[in-house]
């Protein structure tokens, strides 16, 4: 498997299906006239994809049929109503990634150039870039049936409409970390595809783990279930609240050693070095 990161792709090395001025009749905008009355719309989609496999088949069921997303796209702008442009971006962009399995990421430009605007112009429209990101978590539990919540947790990552493909590694039990006296832990590694963003992700997580009734009480204490994001895809994020990668995966081998069973090979995208050679330097 590669692990394209949003920069990858805006080098533009992963093929697409472009589909260029889609016109479509819709009811979108603030104003009670633009709802009730309806302009057109122009829809630009950039669908990256692994065009390979159809280009050597030469067979439409290898490939994303171009013609019924373009279906797609005019019924889901005439079925809903939306005030905002970002809203309808972010919306049909998140359907058809779900809806189609081979749209790894889309570029999806909405278009209003009958905008209600006073002044003479071209066009207005709104462009957003959205796609599968492949992530790493590292899970653990040492309180309460800690096999059980574990298995709990990958169950409602699976039943998350917005990930998918959830593999989770064999399960270790390890020694605790950190230095606090308490019970031995049971870890795991998380390997899963999502459209959410890194912050979302981390909310998603951390109600998974409030339904496991997770307190944090002492740091690096006994918990019935922790949920980290280890990495992002290959991106390097912080902010108040998450730093990506985690800052001390590369000196946990149990991060490390579920990890490499998934991915000996993933690069650190900062360190530089691969899980496995991370975990053989411990
Ligand atoms: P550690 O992060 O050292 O493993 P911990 O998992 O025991 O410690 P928690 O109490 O579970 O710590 O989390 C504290 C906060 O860490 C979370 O509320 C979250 O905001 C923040 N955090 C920062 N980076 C990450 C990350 N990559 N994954 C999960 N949480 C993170
Ligand atoms: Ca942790
Ligand atoms: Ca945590």
């Amino acid at each position: 498997m590669r692990y394209f990161s949003m920069e990858e792709m805006n080098n533009c090395f992963m093929d697409r299906i472009k589909i260029d001025g889609l016109q479509v009749f819709a009811h979108h905008g603030v104003y009670d006239f633009e709802t009730k009355k309806g302009q057109n719309f122009y829809i630009n989609a950039e669908l990256f994809c692994d065009t390979r496999k159809a280009g050597k088949s030469d067979e439409l069921s290898d490939s994303t049929n171009y013609g019924e997303v373009c279906e797609f796209i005019k019924d889901f702008m005439e079925k809903n109503t939306y005030k905002l442009l970002e809203a309808v971006a972010e919306n049909l962009s998140k359907a058809i990634l779900l809806k189609y399995d081979l749209i790894k990421y889309i570029k999806l430009e909405i278009c209003k150039p009958e905008a209600p605007i006073q002044i003479p112009f071209k066009n207005v429209s709104v462009e957003v870039k959205r796609g599968w990101t492949t992530v790493f978590l590292s899970g653990g539990s040492n309180m309460g049936d800690s096999v059980n919540t574990l298995n709990g947790a990958i169950e409602m990552l699976k039943e998350d409409p917005d990930i998918k493909n959830v593999t989770p590694s064999k399960f270790i039990i390890t020694k605790p970390y950190g230095g606090v006296e308490q019970d031995d832990f049971v870890n795991c590694a998380i390997m899963l595809e999502t459209i959410l963003d890194p912050e979302t992700l981390l909310d998603r997580l951390h109600e998974i783990e409030s339904f496991y009734k997770r307190e944090r009480k002492v740091h690096w204490g006994p918990r019935t279930l922790d949920l980290d994001i280890v990495f992002f895809g290959k991106t390097v994020y912080e902010s108040d609240r998450l730093i990506i990668p985690h800052v001390d995966m590369q000196n946990r081998a149990f991060v490390l050693e579920p990890l490499a069973e998934l991915a000996p090979n993933f690069r650190h995208p900062i360190l530089g070095k691969t899980v496995e050679e991370m975990l053989n330097s411990l």
